[in-house]
């Protein structure tokens, strides 16, 4: 839909709040009417997804004029022609409105919140006008369809007999659902296809495990099976329209082009620059990274393995030889195959401590943060480790940092390969990125934007490279204070092997979707260039192809992070104080950087709940 979130994106925890009060120095009419406009928004977008207003909290929507009461957990998202027209219509009338405010005389951090809402409206006008993924992408109905079925299941925003009754409503409403996509979907590719099926299959396989499971022994129980069969016939419908019909329909390639790129890399990274600079700037980074591995490298390569490899024309060759090695000896460096939890726990308490000794930022209470095994049913998705939030509108749930287990059935073999990829080193930068001080701590202050309209605008509609950049850049502060798993240099290598994979998804991304890279020279350079086994590589040939400038979101995040702190430095020079600085730019919540650094560089004050300092 075309104001679909991901699931589970960024939402926050409520904790008490840090930097110093905000300067308002806006009329309140003024403000009174930004704010309804903003407000009116958020909700309004989010009624028309209901399956990401159960993500975000959002489970009633009255209509400002009818008033009519919306049940959003029990209804699906709207592709019929007439719904995607009401859509359409909200989103003139409403650019017509935001157009009609007198920008100049908005206050700075307003003007923050403005530019929000310009990139919504024009990424939802570019989504049905440009991508149009509606149109020749089958995965863009499964994936809405399976992540609002499985919000009612997964999300304790009511009782259980309550969540069952509104997923059987829903299950009621596939059939429909499914005609919708049928005739929406006039185009297609391979890969659309094939993911398509996959995906449909994970849904049917939802209904028939997960979900029926859930309604058992509840009051809904008879009604879940007696609307299951229609729903599992039209899921059957669907696979075979995807199978047999759309292959006779015009194709359309997954290689989106240099003028939607531009497009969704303006709406979605907002980051300075180009697709060209990105690219340019990732080549170059790679360079160094890998160089600099081989340095750090060679010492341990003369120990470990004397007489081994010696440079020989093949400049690339050795590297990856030597480096190889040496990162297959520190990765037998790693906990017991049942221990991961445990080691999260450990790693987060230590961190903890270190965030707070040092005065990384003021944040000091992280009770809210749960280290938990990653629930069973999210273990597709999140196959080592995630961080997850309460929903944006119900910020009072714990903050979670789930780690997945070993499955007790893999081999030990296998088990071993994915512990020696998840050493003790690259755990430690994991639990760094997503829990202590990455993305729970990033959403803990996020979550402390004032007032209450800001908060919920900046989050729902938050930027990913903020987000993302923030856990990135958080690595390399944390490992510069100490966190290094005891060995600096084995520290760096892991971390820099990380960097290297980051600069790749960004090269790979460009160069397939806009200079035609083809899909085995992509998993050539991945492996050459980025130390990637095969499948790994394949399997990310195969997400650059589903999507699009999605890959880049890390490394154009942590370049604008890196540039801002540098910047703001020289700036400052002795005056800097890095705990103030990491205060500051978290306050602000989830807006562009190029926003912070506007923000920052201004004086502008963030406006959040105050607390103490420690500056
Ligand atoms: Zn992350």
């Amino acid at each position: 839909m075309i104001f679909s979130r991901p699931l589970l994106g960024a939402a926050f925890l409520s904790v008490a709040a840090i930097a110093p009060p905000a300067i308002a120095q806006q009329s309140s009419t003024q403000l009174d009417g930004f704010a309804a406009l903003a407000n009116e928004f958020v909700f309004k977008s989010l009624a028309f997804s209901p399956s990401a207003a159960t993500q975000t909290g959002l489970h009633r929507y009255t209509d400002p004029r009818s008033k009519q009461v919306l049940a959003l957990d029990e209804m699906l998202d709207d592709y019929s022609p007439a719904g995607m027209a009401a859509q359409r219509a909200y989103c003139v009338d409403f650019r017509r409105r935001l157009g009609m405010l007198k920008v100049g005389r908005l206050d700075p951090q307003t003007r923050a919140d403005y530019d929000i809402l310009q990139n919504a409206v024009g990424s939802a006008f570019f989504s049905m006008d440009g991508e149009q993924f509606y149109k020749w992408k089958p995965q863009t109905y499964s994936e809405n369809l399976g992540s609002a079925l499985f919000a009612n299941i997964s999300l304790e925003y009511a009782d259980k007999n309550t969540r069952a009754k509104d997923l059987s409503a829903r299950l009621e409403k596939i059939p429909v659902f499914v005609d919708q996509a049928i005739g929406n979907l006039t185009a297609s590719n391979d890969i659309f296809r094939r993911v398509g099926i996959e995906s449909i299959d994970g849904v049917r396989d939802l209904l028939k495990t997960t979900g029926a499971d859930f309604v058992k022994a509840t009051p809904s129980e008879a009604r879940y099976s007696a609307a299951e069969p229609a729903a599992l016939a039209s899921l059957d419908k669907f696979t075979a329209f995807v199978r047999d019909d759309l292959p006779r329909k015009p194709q359309r390639d997954w290689r989106m082009g240099s003028a939607n790129f531009a497009q969704k890399f303006k709406y979605y990274l907002q980051v300075s620059g180009t697709p060209q600079d990105l690219l340019h700037s990732a080549e170059d980074s790679l360079r160094v990274t890998r160089a600099t591995m081989l340095k750090l490298a060679l010492p341990l390569h003369a120990q470990w393995f004397p007489g081994h490899h010696h440079a020989t024309g093949d400049h690339d060759a050795y590297l990856n030889a030597v480096v190889g090695e040496v990162m297959q000896r520190i990765g037998t460096e790693h906990s017991n195959r049942d221990s991961l939890v445990q080691q999260g726990m450990k790693d987060v308490a230590e961190l903890e401590k270190m965030v707070v000794d040092k005065r990384i930022l003021s944040l000091a209470d992280f009770s809210n943060l749960r280290v938990i095994p990653t629930p069973p049913f999210m273990r597709g998705i999140y196959g080592v480790a995630g961080a997850v939030f309460a929903p944006a509108l119900e910020p009072n749930l714990a903050t979670f940092y789930w780690v997945t287990p070993i499955p007790s059935e893999w081999t030990a073999e296998r088990a071993e390969s994915k512990m020696r990829e998840y050493n003790k080193y690259q755990m430690l930068r994991l639990t760094v990125h997503e829990a202590m001080p990455g993305h729970a701590v990033q959403g803990a202050y996020a979550n402390r934007v004032t007032p209450e309209w800001r908060r919920l605008l900046r989050s729902i509609y938050s930027n990913t490279p903020y987000v993302e950049g923030w856990a990135v850049y958080s690595e390399r502060v944390m490992e510069d204070a100490g966190a290094n798993g005891g060995d600096p240099v084995k520290m760096r290598l892991n971390g820099l092997k990380w960097m290297a994979r980051i600069y790749m998804n960004a090269i790979i991304d460009v160069r397939l979707h806009t200079m035609n890279m083809n899909g085995d020279s992509a998993v050539a350079l991945m492996m050459q260039d980025a130390f990637q086994e095969r499948p790994e590589a394949e399997a990310k040939l195969q997400r650059a192809q589903l999507d699009y400038v999605q890959l880049m979101t890390y490394m154009a995040g942590v370049h604008e992070w890196n540039a801002l702190r540098r910047d703001v430095q020289a700036r400052e020079g002795n005056r800097f104080n890095m705990c103030r600085y990491h205060d500051t730019v978290l306050s602000y919540g989830p807006v562009s950087v190029p926003t912070v650094r506007r923000l920052y560089m201004a004086g502008v004050r963030p406006t959040v709940n105050p607390v103490p300092s420690r500056c």
